[in-house]
């Protein structure tokens, strides 16, 4: 099979599988004796690895059972009243609080300064600004940057999350100035069920899950040990590495390129902004995501209709919609994404079964209106 779906989740790494495996069933990390002691240094060590791999501080990273608890706590745990989000951020982000305000992207999906800075001038409340440093669904990156420096202009404080971006881009936490970011493992090549929220040097955010002292407060319950095993090994295996970026993305281009050969009218969306190397999101004009997500996999070709949270539903992308995107275009739109195991052959197989579709469903639609 052909798998060509990273941002929904990466294939586990064979470092991390072993240390997941390794970690299970050590002790509670929060005993004073010896098993308890070897879980804490497990613990500590994934800490460690973990901040490294963004140039955080490993005093500041709090272990969750994903980024979606991750974005949770760090919305509701910042004590802004105000919080203002991309309007293509993912649903943990824009779920979490029911007065976000939106700011509005471009028609490539990119954060929109003068309206941020608008947004800001118009009230003083002690916001918070939240916006992704990459997509999932079209692998567009956020002048963060210029982002964090109007927010702290404005006395405002700075959520990323970086899920996507993680091991594909460089990125670190303090030349960005974020105060907080999301990571998640299993996008990274690590179990599913962890992730981590980094707070900046000195940052505080109030619990949202309360109990023991687990995660110097800030996150109650026995530490997942072996998860964060993993989760720390990955994080190790997956150091921003340029070579193989390019690696991915002249396949990704590739793709591309042999997919506009066969139709000239496919749409690639963001493709005029800065992207992920990895991501593209397609569309095969007139025929719908779902009808092409089915027709690949019985090909033996696993990828997603827009966002994979999303699929299930029938439900054009928010966004996509968000870039202005008809919705006769987002119906047809497939997201593919590569990773570390990805190869030349695998954009074959993915080309021979695109052509076939698109000339059946096109002959198919001449027959029927003649
Ligand atoms: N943020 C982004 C951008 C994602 O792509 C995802 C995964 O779908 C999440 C957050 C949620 O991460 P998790 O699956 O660890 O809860």
């Amino acid at each position: 099979a052909v798998y060509m779906d990273y941002n929904a989740g990466a294939p586990i790494r064979e470092d991390a599988r072993a240390a997941l495996t390794a970690a299970l069933g050590v002790g509670n990390a929060s005993s004073v004796h010896a098993f308890g002691r070897a879980a804490r240094r497990i613990v500590e060590d994934a800490r460690g690895d973990v901040a490294a791999l963004v140039g955080g501080d490993p005093e500041g990273v709090i272990f969750t059972s994903g980024a979606t608890e991750a974005n949770n706590l760090a919305l509701k745990g910042s004590g802004c009243r105000r919080v203002l989000v991309s309007a293509i951020e993912h649903p943990s982000v824009l779920e979490v609080d029911g007065d976000c305000e939106r700011i509005a992207v471009d028609g490539e999906g990119v954060v929109d300064l003068n309206i941020l800075a608008r947004m800001l001038d118009d009230d003083d409340t002690p916001a918070m600004v939240c916006v992704m440093a990459a997509n999932n669904e079209t692998g567009v990156l956020q002048p963060l940057r210029e982002i964090a420096r109007l927010a702290h202009d404005a006395g405002a404080l700075v959520h990323c999350d970086a899920v996507q971006a993680v091991g594909k881009v460089a990125l670190d936490m303090a030349e960005l100035g974020v105060d907080t970011m999301s990571l998640s493992a299993h996008k990274i090549g690590g179990p599913q069920g962890a992730g981590a929220l980094l707070l900046a040097a000195g940052g505080r955010i109030d619990a949202e899950i309360r109990g023991g002292a687990q995660e110097k407060g800030f996150r109650a319950g026995t530490e997942n040990v072996a998860a964060i095993a993993g989760f720390g090994a990955a994080a190790r295996a997956v150091r921003f590495d340029a070579r193989e970026m390019a690696r991915v993305k002249a396949l990704r281009d590739d793709l591309e390129r042999r997919v506009r050969a066969i139709c000239s009218d496919v749409r690639i969306f963001s493709a005029a902004a800065e992207r992920l190397a990895n991501t593209s999101c397609l569309t095969m004009p007139d025929v719908v995501a779902q009808t092409q997500v089915m027709a690949f996999d019985l090909a033996g070709i696993a990828l997603s209709a827009g966002a994979a949270c999303a699929s299930g539903k029938v439900r054009p992308s928010h966004v996509l919609g968000a870039m202005g995107a008809s919705s006769r275009d987002a119906s047809c739109a497939l997201r593919v994404s590569l990773g570390y195991g990805s190869t030349a052959r695998d954009i074959d197989r993915f080309i021979d079964a695109w052509g076939v579709l698109y000339t059946r469903m096109h002959n198919t639609a001449a027959t029927a209106n003649p």
